[in-house]
């Protein structure tokens, strides 16, 4: 995150710091769910947590969106152990909407395996996946867009919140016509005052919906940004009293919020190895078998992608550019991977099925070790889409029961991520999917309470 050289050794770190005005630390890592979960330190306890870093209660990775922690070995199950959060001193970042603070993620260690990665770190799940293909000499590329709503704060709307700008947008507006606040322009600054790589942003299609484009880096930094962002973006909103929210689907008559993830990958001389100016689509024979990978996990890939109840709500028609089979197409954006038309060191394929709400350590690393598997084995993809064809006959899970049961079922991906990740994952998630099939929604009680 850091744009300048940093002290790796937290002494030195904390001097820095100090001598910049910071004297509070955010240790930051990311739960299952890409939330932002860590403690704020004072900046001279930095030194102290050299080493292990600092401890905290493992069921956090095992705990729900409702607070609840999953009855597991690694909450319950063994007693409430801990795990460690070991600071990197690489991903310092500088918030300027909270001077004095300074940002730095962990890493997370397992102490009862002689802190050894921790199976649930979804960073360390990542940096997996980057080290697996970098020993085939190849080095993965990654850029997430992620859209988002802002919310304002309406007693009147379902909920209690309402899109924050109510204008019917075209997508691709920017200014105070569209979004009062030029609260788009605020959040480009901050971000790019963090160091966050951003690119540049515009309204999307909906009402107080806006997307937030990042520059290309290696993967593992990719995701660390989008991970930042996303607690940015949320605690800029917040201190605005608005909610920011990267949920798939907020508004049923409204356009989801998606998260493109653009991959390539590059020789150790950062030369793009998907394109192949001899190929008539000037893509690479790796290429294509790096995108037959992603195609043929994309069931179980879908359950990483779509994590929630809500996710499949967005994933009903590709007329609102979202894919519902797993197929690709050149420059289509109702493929479930587009090949943009760049050539070159552009080449790159933008997987288009995740919804925002997606945790990007996960997306990145499920992705890499899907098309890695399609280049160990050399498939194939199937041919391309243009969005006349008939769609494929490989429809993706329409519910979260089926994606979960596909990644269940993919045991190459599963082990890929982590047999025991899968399985914590598996259940965190089945727990979610019960509690929701308990619950009476607003449309049943509209459907059904005054005619039945
Ligand atoms: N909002 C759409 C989605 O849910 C994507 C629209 C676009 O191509 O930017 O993925
Ligand atoms: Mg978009």
């Amino acid at each position: 995150m850091s744009l300048q050289p940093m002290p790796c050794e937290l002494g030195a770190l904390a001097s820095h710091l100090t001598s910049r005005g910071v004297d509070l630390v955010r240790v930051l890592w990311s739960d299952l769910h890409g939330i932002a979960r860590g403690k704020e330190v004072h900046v001279t306890e930095l030194a102290r947590l050299a080493g292990a870093g600092l401890s905290f209660c493992q069921a956090l990775m095992v705990t729900g969106l409702a607070g609840n922690p999953a009855d597991l070995p690694e909450s319950s199950g063994r007693g409430w152990p801990d795990a460690h959060a070991r600071i990197a001193p690489d991903t310092l970042a500088l918030p300027g909407y909270a001077p004095g603070t300074a940002f730095l993620l962990a890493d997370l260690l397992d102490p009862s395996d002689g802190n050894a990665p921790l199976h649930l770190d979804p960073r360390g799940i990542l940096r997996r996946q980057v080290e697996r293909l970098a020993a085939a000499g190849l080095h993965a590329v990654a850029a997430p867009e992620l859209e988002f709503y802002l919310l304002a704060p309406d007693p009147a709307a379902a909920g209690g919140w309402r899109p924050y700008s109510t204008h019917e947008t075209a997508g691709y507006v920017v200014g105070a016509a569209y979004d009062p606040d030029l609260l788009l322009s605020h959040l480009i600054r901050e971000c790019h005052a963090l160091g966050l790589g951003i690119r540049g942003g515009n309204q999307e299609f909906s009402g107080g919906q806006f997307e937030i484009n990042h520059t290309h880096g290696p993967a593992l930094g990719a995701a660390d940004r989008a991970f930042l962002f996303k607690y940015a973006i949320k605690e800029i909103a917040a201190g605005r009293g608005l909610r920011a929210t990267f949920m798939g689907k907020p508004f049923s008559e409204a356009a989801g919020s998606g998260q493109h993830v653009h991959l390539s990958l590059v020789d150790s001389e950062g030369v793009n190895l998907l394109a192949d100016p001899t190929d008539d689509d000037g893509i690479s024979p790796l290429a294509r078998s790096f995108l037959a990978g992603v195609l043929h996990h994309a069931p179980a890939l879908t359950a990483v992608l779509n994590p929630t109840v809500n996710a499949y709500t967005r994933l009903v028609s590709p007329d609102s550019l979202v894919p519902t089979a797993a197929d690709w197409g050149h420059d289509n954006r109702t493929a479930y991977v587009r090949i943009p038309p760049e050539r070159g060191s552009g080449t790159r394929i933008e997987v288009r099925g995740a919804d925002a709400a997606a945790n990007t350590h996960l997306v990145v690393a499920a992705l890499l070790a899907a098309g890695l598997d399609g280049i160990e084995r050399d498939l194939m993809a199937p041919p391309p889409v243009s969005s006349s064809s008939a769609r494929p006959s490989a429809p993706l899970p329409t519910t979260l029961r089926d994606a979960l049961s596909a990644l269940e079922a993919d045991r190459t991906l599963s082990e890929a991520l982590g047999s025991r990740f899968t399985q914590v994952f598996i259940a965190l998630k089945r727990e979610e999917l019960a509690r929701f099939e308990r619950t009476v929604t607003d449309w049943e009680f509209r459907e059904y309470a005054r005619m039945l």
